[in-house]
């Protein structure tokens, strides 16, 4: 196979995984965990070819228990958590001031960027890690602990739409003790070769479910694969915990939807001593589309309080690690099948998921406590300096 994948999001050449992670499966010296995703369950029904109302999820999680996994878990679960903490400090910002607008933090694309080019902007960005790291975090934490098993006992594999999300794992922050909170990233792509060389055809597999406690995610979650998802999944839940008197009904955030580049919608909320505010919110995907954003803000043209960034052209439906398609539609169709998922599903808020809130009864106490802070939060660096430095060293 193809041994090395160009990212499209930066100028690294990222590594294919797929050998270390079959030494693992078949070694089984370890545990291994896996968590996938929102993207690659709709990339999966639509390379087998799965009906556009067919929800594929079981067949996935079926797949992947075949292929070895110990525990399959879901990055929709750490979407909602995502949505606890990030609604939380965009709650409070909005009380206790903070800067605005207020960036979402879950594309590594968007962060490196920030770092590199936009460094004055590190404090907008939001402070909540990404979904993958947080399930990262809560699995070599929480469910370690709940196994009796040490860290460095398990193995964790990311399956992401995503080359850059190889990078985010290696960052120092997101290691302790040197045992990292991700072991292993596979794009799609490197998961389609895997169920090649070990022979699995999820297709043919009977549906399977999740494992507890991180198996249980809401379609608000599962929205994050789509531009405009994770602001749809925020506006659901922060209307509600705030109080708002007619919050916005599911699905109809219509402003948000679609594969437009920028967007923009208000949303109402309530401040803690019950005003009502009005957040303007922005959704923007795809690099060209956020500096032309960024510069409209710097110039005053635009204004905005909570802004969600994607790099690529429609969010992660259409990663860099995602199959390559000869349909021209593939986007469109992706897309939809998130709408249909979301429409399709009981658990719709990420504040109802069950596995969430045993989380914060059992473990975190509270959103953006002080366990969440140690846990699912971090900080960004200035490294515009070292990009600067580069360029003089290449002439
Ligand atoms: Fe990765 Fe692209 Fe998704 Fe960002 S938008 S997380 S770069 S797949």
């Amino acid at each position: 196979g193809q041994c090395s994948q160009v990212c499209p999001v930066g100028a690294i050449t990222e590594r294919n995984e797929c050998i270390e992670v079959l030494r693992q499966l078949d070694s089984k010296k370890k545990i291994l965990v896996v968590s996938t995703a929102p993207a690659i369950r709709t990339a999966l029904a639509e390379e087998f070819n799965a009906e556009p109302d067919f929800d594929f999820t079981g067949k996935m999680v079926a797949g992947l228990r075949k292929l070895g996994f110990d525990y399959v878990f879901d990055t929709n679960f750490s979407a909602d958590l995502t949505i606890m903490e990030e609604g939380t400090e965009l709650i409070n910002r909005l009380n206790e001031g903070g800067k605005f607008p207020m960036f979402t933090s879950c594309c590594p694309g968007w962060i490196n960027m920030v770092e590199k080019s936009y460094p004055e902007l590190r404090e907008n960005l939001s402070t909540c890690k990404s979904p993958q790291q947080m399930i990262g975090a809560v699995i070599k934490s929480y469910f370690a602990k709940k196994i009796n098993a040490k860290p460095e006992d398990i193995i964790h594999v990311s399956v992401m739409p995503c080359t850059a999300k190889k990078g985010e794992a290696k960052r120092p922050e997101f290691a302790k003790n040197g045992v990292p909170d991700i072991d292993h990233v596979i794009t799609t792509r490197e998961l389609m070769t895997l169920l090649k060389l070990k022979k699995v055809n999820p297709a043919e597999l009977q549906n399977e479910k999740y494992d507890s406690p991180l198996g249980t995610g809401s379609s608000a979650g599962n929205l994050f694969g789509v531009t405009g998802g994770v602001m749809e999944a925020a506006v659901r839940t922060a209307q509600i915990i705030t109080g708002v008197e007619n919050p916005i009904p599911l699905g109809e955030l219509k402003a948000v939807r679609g594969l437009e580049g920028i967007k923009a919608a208000n949303v109402p909320l309530k401040t803690k001593d019950g005003k009502d505010v009005n957040v303007r919110a922005a959704v923007v995907s795809g690099g060209a589309n956020i500096q032309k954003f960024l510069e409209k803000i710097k110039n005053k043209e635009v204004e905005f309080d909570f802004v969600e960034m994607m790099m690529c052209p429609g969010g992660c439906i259409n990663g860099g690690g995602q199959p390559k398609s000869a349909d021209p539609s593939i986007v469109i169709k992706k897309m939809e099948r998130m709408y249909t998922m979301d429409k399709q599903a009981t658990l719709r808020l990420s504040h109802e998921n069950q596995d969430v809130q045993q989380l914060y009864k059992e473990f975190l106490k509270e959103p953006n406590g002080h366990l969440s802070h140690e846990l699912l939060h971090t900080h960004y660096n200035d490294r515009s300096k070292a990009i600067q430095d580069m360029s003089l060293h290449q002439k």
